[in-house]
């Protein structure tokens, strides 16, 4: 049974004052690696909406100025996997991670990463960047929460209706395109200014030309599923991985080997597919280090959120959670 929360806190701070925390780092974590996931820096409110998800900006380089300042051995993706197999990792050592490729990472994380020369790993999700419109679920279910409206009050009911929303779509073969009309009406009935929420591509993918100039900026480009999902069904699975490949290979000119599960969702049946199609890493939402011992094809990482304190940020860095 894990203890509860306070008894943790007052436990980890009890740790930092007497400099524990920072001795536990070399004994707890020697050739563990830390994986931090990100998924969205606020462009707007969407931390307010979503603070599992997203962060402000603010928020995000205060986490990299910590990542800095504690010494953080921050390494590329492929490089730090290597080194917890070989045994050669270097202490404190990070791998950042980021899922889906919003915008927001050029806009925000990009820059409060260059500041420190930090490399990174991108899973890139590519059909929605084709057809640079919202993410029509994610904007469906966030013009909900903005709305105020009692029976979207909860996070549970926005699901419920943004479940409704997709079904109906699907059903209908809608377009991309007549989808966003679905999302704009939705918007002009609560009264929001949709044209102006477009502008500042909430929910929106990087253009190929965003993505080809973070990777030549060194970003690592991974895979994370062509339209975000995994069919329980080998061939359609497949072809996922195939498509979001292509993609990725016309446009970093490189051929990807990692991955991330979209929506952290795993099955068994997925890591013999992942292996065929040469798949050499896949990371998850599960909380946890990796070592030598862990499964490459499921690696567990930090999800890094509002929420997260500065003290638990650093219990994990140092490998005391
Ligand atoms: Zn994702």
């Amino acid at each position: 049974m894990g203890i509860g929360n306070p008894l943790k806190s007052v436990v980890l701070r009890g740790l930092r004052s007497t400099g524990a925390l920072w001795a536990a780092t070399r004994y707890l974590r020697r050739n563990q690696l830390v994986i931090l996931c990100y998924h969205g820096v606020s462009l707007r409110d969407e931390h307010l909406w979503e603070g599992g998800l997203y962060m402000p900006a603010e928020l995000f380089r205060q986490r990299m100025a910590f990542l800095h300042d504690w010494g953080a051995n921050v390494l590329p993706l492929s490089e730090a996997l290597v080194r917890v197999k070989n045994k050669t990792l270097p202490p404190k050592s990070v791998v950042i991670t980021f899922d889906d490729g919003f915008h927001d990472f050029s806009k925000h994380a990009m820059p409060a990463m260059a500041k420190y020369n930090f490399p990174s790993t991108l899973y890139l999700t590519t059909w929605y960047m084709k057809y640079q419109l919202p993410v029509f679920s994610l904007m469906v279910k966030y013009l909900m929460w903005k709305s105020g409206w009692a029976e979207y009050a909860t996070s549970a009911a926005r699901e419920q209706a943004v479940a409704r929303y997709v079904q109906q779509v699907d059903s209908e073969y809608l377009t991309a395109e007549q989808c966003d009309k679905v999302a704009r009406c939705l918007a002009e009935t609560i009264g929001l200014d949709y044209d102006s929420i477009l502008a500042d591509r909430l929910f929106q993918l990087m253009t190929p030309e965003e993505t080809a100039d973070a990777s030549r900026a060194g970003v690592d480009i991974q895979l994370h599923t062509h339209r975000h999902r995994t069919p329980h069904d080998r061939n359609l699975f497949l072809r996922e991985l195939r498509d979001n490949a292509l993609e990725v290979r016309e446009i970093t000119g490189r051929d990807p080997k990692h991955f991330c599960y979209p929506s952290g969702v795993t099955a068994p049946e997925f890591l013999p597919w992942l292996r065929e199609f040469g798949i050499e890493s896949a990371t998850t939402c599960e909380h946890g280090l990796v070592s030598r011992h862990a499964d490459p094809l499921l690696l567990p990482r930090y999800l890094d959120g509002c929420a997260v304190t500065e003290l638990d940020f650093e219990s994990w860095l140092s490998g005391v959670r």
